[in-house]
């Protein structure tokens, strides 16, 4: 079954605010199994919307449309919807009564256009409201249903987990499962073109990919009779996925963060960790910590901005930093070095970089970061070149620096099982 979004609002076309509400019901109707091939922004304009509206129950069997619902002039979903449907508006009695009431428990009344709201289209289904005064509707036809909701995000999400998702799971029953793969150290074209096939074969269970940052999210859902058959489904599919992706992988588990998958595995290796942060200034120690348990495994960090700190707290020398500059992978690896000497951590990462906006030169551009990881004494660097503004340079380092971090501890103990150690 196919679904289209509407939101309705001058206030979304002008960028005065984000279309919060697109985002959540996309979401939403991907976890029903339903696809979503058209999603606009109209204005408060009658005209526009209703040739959109026009244009939608053409092609789509579910027409979800947010936003003018409210009391005043421009509001015209309502009406724009039941002459496009060919109903009559007609007062609902307990709409009119839950504004009444809404009213009346803040201790004021309703102004006489309040009363709009409780107009309903003629055979329309009534969604309460309890967050606000405009009730949403959804009005079914044969092979069309329209679904009004009001804008606001506390009013719209409600409505539509406890109304709207029940009436559209009877129109397409079933029940959806998914499952997430997620991947690091590998991007999100790659992995496309690893599951190509899959991807485009793909009917039930189905398969969508997530771009985040430093790291994919794949994603299979499943509809089925029950949540034993819908897992059934789902597990040849993410045992394929294992196969092509390999140790990428770092989690096929909901609420595993990369953070918690890298915390696991020093716990796993009785190893602990230590961090010299210069570009990233802490945001990697602060990820690490935020998971439970770290205490086991994390020593100390170090925030290492200045060339005076690295030499002086890291051991870094002069001519190093002089020759190669700070953000080099010779930097890098004497940072790690040094790290692992001072605080005696079994695995001691280093990162060191240039995340702008300023200071950047053709040799050295913005973006380009060196990350060193040291497992007991054996160092690997890496050069990344990473884009975006300094939040998301600093961000994107933080990830490489896990990903680099769970690469070298797998390899080193890989190498340990295969006997090269
Ligand atoms: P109201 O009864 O409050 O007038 P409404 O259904 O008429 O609700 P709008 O007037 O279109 O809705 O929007 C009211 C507010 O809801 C907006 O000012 C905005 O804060 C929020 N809103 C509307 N549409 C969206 C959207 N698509 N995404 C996020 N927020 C939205």
């Amino acid at each position: 079954m196919t679904v289209e979004l509407i939101c309705v609002g001058t206030e979304l076309l002008l960028g005065n605010i984000v279309n919060t509400n697109a985002a959540y019901l996309a979401e939403k109707c991907a976890s029903l199994g339903l696809s979503c091939y058209y999603q606009t922004v109209v204005g408060d304009n009658e005209k526009r919307l209703e040739e959109t509206l026009r244009a939608a129950i053409k092609r789509s069997q579910v027409v979800i449309l947010s936003g003018g619902l409210g009391p005043t002039e421009d509001d015209l979903t309502k009406e724009v919807a039941s002459r496009v449907m060919g109903r009559e508006l007609v007062e609902d009695a307990d709409s009119r009564k839950c504004i009444e009431d809404f009213f009346a428990s803040r201790g004021s009344v309703p102004t006489e256009n309040n009363w709009k709201q409780a107009l309903i289209p003629q055979g329309g289904l009534v969604l309460p409201n309890p967050n606000g005064t405009a009730p949403g509707v959804i009005i079914p036809e044969k092979d069309t249903h329209i679904v009004l909701l009001p804008g606001p995000p506390h009013e719209l999400k409600p409505m539509f987990e406890n109304h709207v998702m029940p009436y559209l799971m009877k129109l397409e029953p079933g029940l959806i499962c998914s499952q997430t793969v997620k991947v690091c150290g590998i991007g999100e074209s790659k992995v496309e073109t690893l599951l190509m096939d899959l991807i485009d074969g793909q009917d039930n269970p189905t398969l969508a990919t997530y771009a985040k940052t430093g790291e994919v999210h794949i994603r299979v859902t499943a509809k089925a009779g029950s949540e034993k058959e819908a897992r059934r489904l789902i597990k040849p599919v993410v045992k394929e996925i294992k196969s092509r992706m390999g140790s990428n992988i770092y989690t096929t588990e909901e609420d595993v963060t990369l953070e918690r998958a890298v915390v696991e595995l020093l716990l796993a290796n009785k190893l602990t960790v230590t961090c010299a942060e210069s570009c990233t200034g802490g945001l990697l120690s602060a990820r690490l910590i935020n998971v439970p348990g770290v205490s086991e495994v994390y020593k100390s960090g170090y925030v290492t901005y200045s060339n005076k700190a690295k030499r002086k707290l890291l051991g870094v020398k002069k001519s190093t930093l002089s020759k190669y500059g700070a953000v080099s992978a010779q930097t890098a690896e004497e940072m790690a070095r040094g790290l692992a000497f001072v605080s005696k951590g079994d695995v001691a990462v280093s990162v060191t970089g240039l995340a702008g906006p300023d200071g950047g030169t053709e040799e050295k551009p913005v973006g380009l970061v060196y990350i060193a990881c040291s497992v007991k004494g054996d160092v690997t660097v890496k050069e990344y070149h990473f884009s975006g503004n300094r939040q998301t340079i600093r961000e994107a380092a933080v990830s490489a620096a896990l990903t680099l971090m769970r690469g070298c501890i797998l390899e080193y103990y890989s190498e340990i099982t295969f006997g090269k150690k």
